[in-house]
């Protein structure tokens, strides 16, 4: 279906829903006084503007809209946004100039920093990466840290987390006929962006486009590799990898395809000392 004719048939379907509430609200009135509560949760509704949304194909912008809410429900409720403007412009900075050379530059993207020790990154649909003020210390250079940033890119473009919420919600049982209530949805997202391992199937493709942008961007690509490499060699497992698994296998994918003729050349961001210095204000 055209983007005219999904529009069209989503404006029809709200106006009648509009149509139905204003009625259910104009016999509440009129034959039986409701309670305060009723009358309250159905001004809610339409306030709300309830939306059910078609999992199976979701539109960029109904993504876009449901990753917005997703964010704002991890950074009120979850994560704790730094304050550092020099570090936030810096993280920023670097996950703009991957995007024009993504697999999919075409929607918005917001690159936000976490304050925690913890060594790890997230991201949600529509455009929006997380990472942590413990792991951009951990990185030894830029290559790495824009290494991490491609990867959960990756994540988005490969629209690994759309595919993650339609197979949550029907396992739990919330899609319904109409769709998914976008408010479930939220709550769902929120869950899958804190607790549920991405598949092995995700995290190598999620590797294998970050490995590629890099090159695209003129960023070395052994710095995803190197930068992977040190996390396995870790005593103590860092968060990072509960989320992100199999990463003994994704090291070895990755020096293959460092060794391969694949490789571009591109050394941008190996200046360690340029790099401590950068965010030297953590
Ligand atoms: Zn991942």
């Amino acid at each position: 279906m055209s983007n005219f004719l999904l529009s069209l048939t989503q404006h029809i379907r709200r106006r009648w829903f509009y149509g139905l509430i204003s009625l259910i609200v104009a016999i509440g009135l009129g034959v039986a006084t409701p309670r305060p509560g009723q009358a309250l949760s159905l001004f809610d509704l339409i306030l709300n503007g309830i939306e059910y949304v078609q999992l199976a194909n979701m539109s960029d912008r109904q993504e876009i809209d449901l990753g917005g809410q997703i964010n704002q429900q991890l950074v009120n409720r979850e994560f704790q946004l730094s304050r550092n403007s020099r570090i936030n412009s810096y993280v920023n900075g670097i996950g703009q100039n991957l995007v024009p050379t993504s697999d999919r530059p075409d929607i918005p993207y917001h690159f936000q920093v976490i304050n925690d020790n913890q060594i790890n990154a997230f991201a949600t649909m529509g455009g929006y990466v997380y990472v942590t003020t413990g792991l951009i210390r951990e990185a030894s250079n830029e290559a790495e840290l824009a290494g991490v940033i491609g990867h959960e890119i990756g994540h988005i473009s490969g629209r690994h987390a759309v595919n993650q919420l339609r197979d949550a919600a029907l396992t739990q049982g919330i899609a319904e006929a109409l769709g998914v209530r976008q408010d479930a949805l939220v709550n769902l997202g929120v869950d899958l962006a804190l607790n549920l391992p991405a598949s092995r199937g995700d995290e190598y493709n999620a590797d294998e486009r970050s490995f590629n942008n890099l090159g695209r961007a003129g960023y070395a690509q052994s710095g995803l590799v190197t930068f992977m490499q040190k996390l396995v060699g870790q005593r103590s497992a860092p968060t990072i990898l509960s989320t992100h698994p199999a990463a003994a296998d994704r090291v070895a994918r990755l020096r293959e395809m460092l060794d391969s003729s694949a490789v571009s050349g591109a050394s941008a961001g190996l200046d360690n000392t340029a790099y401590r210095s950068r965010i030297s204000s953590l």
